[in-house]
Parts: structure tokens; C-alpha cells; sequence
């Protein structure tokens, strides 16, 4: 095979442990899926069946790490999220057998363009603009479900320089991993190298340039991002 222009560098993420890295394929985010947050984006969380979008694989980047505040935006907001790492092809799963499809587990960052966000909802237009941009998944290294188990419950946090913005647990999302992995695998072929990212708790905010975000989840570590100066 020759390409006529040098093919893109394989993005990937780091493995706990390891010096083989993930190779990550696609990046799939649902949207509201802890209550509260729902709540605070105006919304009910009880009456809504989850929705998802996406990331380029080439978003990710390995945190810790500085990532410079994005263009086009007055708005940057932080979301903590659990993330989930796909090993297995997977097509119309029951969730009950999900876990075959899960490798391991890592603590991210689902980056937003809070105000980009707002304004093509309130157009009805797709918010790829708000949530798909360079350098807007930050990723702490895999943990392989081999050495953690499946991961249904578990503290998750934030704070912006020592102060802190958002709390919750994983045991509290409206939708659990393994519906949302039935959920996805009806919609497409889930494929090795996929992560989801399964939502954020309440308390997202902006930050700005020179802040430092830190962040876990329990028994995944904790992850460090600070916002540089625009690019
Ligand atoms: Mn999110």
C-alpha cells in the first residue's frame, strides 16, 4: 500500500503499566446521563432516552498535559467523565453480555465549547462545533477490566485549582454502561479501539487560561489538565 500524501498518525492512549498503548478508533459521548446534570442543563432527566455523539479519534490527548484554550469560544467548560474502552467487535448486544466487549476503563475529559453548544441547540443544528474540536478529550491511562473488574459504582470528582466543582458516583448514571454499550452496538458495529464516554455529574464550569483542572474516578487514578494560552 502507498498513500499519496503520509497517512495520519494512529491516535491512541496510554495503558497503565504497560508500553503498548490503545489504539483508539471512534469516540462516542452521551449526552445527560447523570440526573442532576440533566437538571442543571434545563432538562428531565426521567423522561429522556439517552443520545449520543462524537469525537474524531484524534482528540484525544494524554493527560496529564496542557491543552490550549480552544478558538472560537468565550465559553471553555470541564466534564469529567468515566470512560470505557472497547476490546471486541459487538453487534446487537444484549446488555447483560456487554462486558465481553469492555478492556478497560480510564478518567477523561469531554472538553465543550459551552456556548458554541448552546447556540446550535437553540438553531437545531448538530453540535460537532461545541464538542469536536482539537485537543478536546483529555485521557488519563487505560486500566485493563482484567486488573480492576467491571466498573459499576465509584466516586467521581473534579476541581479546578484545589477547589471543588463536580462530584458523583458512578453507581448514579441514569443510563449504566452496559445498557449504553447495548444501546450503541443496535445502532453500529461496536469495533476494538472505540470509547465511550459515559457522561458527566453535575457542577460544569468554565475555566480559562493558567487554570488547572484535576480529576478521578475510584481506582482509576486521578488526571491532570491545565489550560494554556490560546494557540
Ligand atoms: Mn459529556
Amino acid at each position: 500500500m502507498s498513500y499519496i500524501i503520509p497517512p495520519p498518525k494512529q491516535p491512541s492512549i496510554a495503558v497503565a503499566g504497560r508500553s503498548e498503548r490503545f489504539a483508539v478508533r471512534r469516540i462516542f459521548c452521551v449526552g445527560r446521563n447523570y440526573a442532576a446534570h440533566a437538571r442543571e442543563m434545563g432538562k428531565d432527566p426521567d423522561r429522556e432516552p439517552p443520545f449520543f455523539f462524537t469525537k474524531p479519534a484524534d482528540a484525544v490527548v494524554d493527560a496529564p498535559c496542557a491543552i490550549p484554550y480552544p478558538p472560537e469560544t468565550q465559553n471553555l467548560h470541564y466534564e469529567i467523565e468515566l470512560v470505557v474502552a472497547i476490546g471486541r467487535s459487538g453487534f446487537r448486544v444484549p446488555a447483560a453480555d456487554t462486558g465481553e466487549l469492555v478492556f478497560g476503563y480510564a478518567v477523561g475529559l469531554d472538553m465543550t465549547r459551552r456556548d458554541l453548544q448552546q447556540s446550535a441547540k437553540e438553531m437545531g443544528r448538530p453540535w460537532d462545533w461545541g464538542k469536536a474540536f482539537d485537543h478536546s478529550a483529555p485521557c488519563g491511562p487505560l486500566h485493563l477490566k482484567a486488573d480492576t473488574g467491571p466498573i459499576t459504582a465509584g466516586r467521581i470528582w473534579l476541581d479546578v485549582d484545589g477547589a471543588r466543582r463536580q462530584t458523583g458516583d458512578i453507581g448514579d448514571l441514569i443510563w449504566p454502561i452496559a445498557e449504553l454499550l447495548s444501546l450503541l452496538s443496535h445502532s453500529m458495529h461496536l469495533r476494538p479501539g472505540d470509547l465511550v464516554m459515559t457522561g458527566t455529574p453535575a457542577g460544569v464550569g468554565p475555566v480559562v487560561p493558567g487554570e488547572r483542572i484535576t480529576g478521578g474516578v475510584a481506582g482509576l487514578g486521578d488526571i491532570e489538565v491545565t489550560i494554556s494560552v490560546p494557540e
